[in-house]
């Protein structure tokens, strides 16, 4: 742990409460911590979430600090303030009151420059006897450390709302990469869920000609994109600028982002300037060429992915909260004979008690093996739609018993052989449902629809 201090108390205002509580037991929901650089307050959770999210927070903030290595400023007066939410209702209510109540659904998390405080819905949210099983799940440590990577470059360059949105969300992407490395969480692009999905969507903005030039980022030219997509290409950008061929002429522009002018617009203009200038017009075009490239050298393991579902945990925790939670991956699959085995945990308490393996792609469609807790077994030729309400599920087959059990790891095998799916639970064939010539390749992977809650363990394509 790299921070100096850390204390452990009742936020002021229910600090009399929790004095009076002591003796009846419950304490208060409210638990803040303190480091060099931040104040972390949980609200409705426990003091390990506040410790987690405290390390996700100095992590983000060594990294930027190396970015913007000698800035005057620090150490800063004030903690940066992080405020993280059990109950999204809560984390609107607040985020509302800002007046950004709109952006809660979309945005689960988001930092502002003007006070320097980021607010972080935690999830899953569930009950206590699952939040127990299933600790502080990455995503919420990449979450944090992405929005405390914002508030440490906002307090570094004393601005937020001037920054043209590629060194914004770039310098944000970066930090969250890094930070999370540093914590002991998947270092590599490839295999960090995130970065491999950023990877993975440069990659086909490259096939399909639609990867933004290098002029366009730097000048905030994007366009309507998909958020996802917007993300993915300011991060891959700022990543290629790191390089160190590059970095002395990114630095340039680093150091342009500081105090100068007082008007925002000024220092905006400014700081496309030092880029212009850095880089130069003639440089963007083979600037374009060189980003292409890096783009082309990207590796990822996950096609596809949903920040649902955390595989980046030893254990892979599915906490679909608004839609599907979803991971699969290219190649391997289109043997005649393959097998997807490891053990699943469906959590109690939500609204679904879903589990799914993605087996394999047909040419319409995903064959899926759904094990539904206290229901039974069933594999679906799963159509897929641009939302979930475009689905279409055509039932191949099922069992009501066994039906696997709520809270109880339960291990699986599910086996594509002689033109059948074969299911094992506990070490026992369960279910043999025919495929009638279904020629499945490509991906797979493993899902669960929305509501569901499950942890997976060790799970494997063989
Ligand atoms: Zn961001």
């Amino acid at each position: 742990m790299r921070w100096v201090r850390t204390t452990f108390a009742a936020a002021a205002g229910a600090a009399a409460w929790a004095c009076l509580e002591a003796a009846a037991g419950p304490p208060s929901d409210v638990v803040v911590k303190t480091s060099e650089h931040y104040r972390v307050t949980c609200h409705g959770l426990d003091a390990h979430v506040a410790d987690a999210s405290l390390e996700a927070c100095e992590a983000a903030w060594h990294v930027v600090a190396g970015l913007v290595p000698d800035a005057p400023l620090l150490p800063h007066p004030n903690p940066l303030e992080v405020h993280v939410y059990r109950r999204f209702a809560d984390y609107k209510a607040v985020v509302g009151a800002r007046g950004y109540g709109a952006l809660a659904d979309e945005h689960v998390n988001l930092a502002f420059a003007g006070d320097l405080t980021a607010f972080v819905w935690f999830r899953p949210e569930c009950p206590d006897e699952a939040m127990k099983r299933i600790g502080v799940p990455w995503g919420h440590r990449r979450r944090v450390a992405h929005e405390a990577a914002h508030l440490a470059f906002f307090e570094r360059v004393r601005a937020g709302g001037f920054l043209p949105e590629w060194l914004n969300e770039g310098v944000a992407g970066y930090a969250e990469h890094h930070s999370i490395a540093s914590i002991g969480f998947a270092p590599e692009i490839a295999r960090n869920p995130t970065t491999g999905g950023w990877s993975a969507a440069c990659r086909r903005m490259r096939r399909g000609g639609s990867l933004p030039s290098a002029s366009d980022l730097m000048l905030d030219r994007l366009g309507p994109r998909p958020r996802w997509e917007r993300a993915a290409a300011e991060w891959a950008f700022f990543t290629f600028l790191m390089d160190p061929a590059r970095r002395p002429r990114l630095a340039a522009v680093l150091d342009a982002a500081r105090p100068a002018a007082t008007d925002a617009q000024a220092r905006r203009e400014r700081l496309f300037d030092v880029a212009r200038r850095a880089f130069g017009p003639e440089a963007f075009d083979s600037l374009t060429d060189e980003f292409g490239a890096f783009v082309d050298g990207l590796a990822y393991e996950w096609d596809e992915w949903s920040g649902d579902l955390s595989v980046a945990d030893a254990r892979w925790i599915q906490t679909s909260d608004d839609g599907c939670a979803i991971a699969w991956r290219e190649g391997g699959v289109g043997r005649a004979d393959f097998a997807v085995d490891g053990s699943f945990e469906i959590q109690p308490g939500r609204q679904g008690t879903m589990a799914i393996v993605l087996l394999g792609l047909t040419d319409a469609a995903f064959v899926v093996v759904c094990f539904d807790g206290g229901n039974g077994v069933s594999v679906y030729d799963g159509r897929r739609g641009k939302t979930t309400a475009d689905a279409a599920w055509t039932w191949m087959g099922g069992t009501k018993s066994p039906a696997p059990e709520i809270g109880v790891a339960t291990r699986f095998v599910v086996r594509v052989a002689d033109d059948a799916v074969h299911v094992k639970l506990a070490e026992k064939d369960v279910l043999t449902v025919p495929l009638k010539g279904r020629d499945m390749k490509g991906p797979w992977g493993v899902g669960v629809s929305a509501g569901a809650l499950a942890i997976w363990d060790g799970v494997a394509l063989r």
